[in-house]
């Protein structure tokens, strides 16, 4: 069972690799750089990678950054200090990178015979971003097979209808090495712990009874 991962480096993707991983998938994983305002999750998936011995690229598309518009997470303008709401949403979004993440990893998976490939949607995401909502992913799976045809790829995002809370819980059973991901926006030594992500990322963790690694004292 070989597959390609879209693996940000962040606590979704990483705990999906180890589930991948668990269940016997032969994971190719690909990390992109679209010019985020820092490096700390793709230096982390590349950690991820190497201590579960996964093959992994890191694909340069920081060319597309001026095409995307003036998103927070491209350094454009202030990441907003508060929860998810419409407005951080829209401060924070870079319009349509899971479909363009996705369709690199069609053809890359297709240029590899490589009949699946994964990215972990979840259900938090799906209220605020609309590239990881069912609805997209529904749209997207026959859109990805037909573009594929001589070598049919199909798309998963088995994510799609849990939660960040859930997610954590499958990830602390499977001892996912959280340490080493990375999920705040600012991008400094510690996580802000007042971003959108972060503020969503300690209740994942706080809703488990567990405390991030990232942020122990
Ligand atoms: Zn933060």
């Amino acid at each position: 069972m070989k597959a390609v991962l879209i693996l940000s480096g962040g606590v979704d993707s990483t705990t999906l690799l180890y589930k991948m991983v668990e269940e016997g998938y032969e994971v190719q994983a690909l990390t992109f750089n679209y010019a985020q305002r820092h490096r700390k999750e793709i230096d982390c998936a590349r950690k991820i990678a190497a201590l579960l011995d996964i093959p992994h690229r890191v694909v340069d598309i920081g060319c597309l950054a001026a095409l995307l518009g003036d998103s927070a997470l491209l350094g454009a303008k202030e990441v907003p200090s508060c929860h998810y709401t419409e407005e951080a949403a829209r401060q924070t979004i870079v319009p349509n990178r899971n479909m363009i993440m996705l369709a690199i990893a069609a053809g890359y998976a297709e240029a590899c015979e490589i009949p699946q490939i994964f990215y972990a949607a979840h259900k938090n995401d799906s209220t605020i971003y609309p590239d990881c909502r069912a609805e997209f992913v529904e749209a997207m799976e026959p859109a990805v097979r037909l573009a594929t045809a001589w070598h049919p790829v199909q798309l998963r995002a088995p994510f799609v209808n849990l939660t960040k809370a859930e997610i954590v819980k499958m990830g602390l059973e499977l001892k996912v090495a959280y340490e080493l991901t990375w999920s705040c926006y600012r991008g400094e030594e510690k996580p802000c712990r007042s971003c959108p992500t972060c503020i969503e990322r300690e209740e994942a963790f706080m809703l488990n009874g567990a405390v991030d690694p990232l942020i122990k004292p």
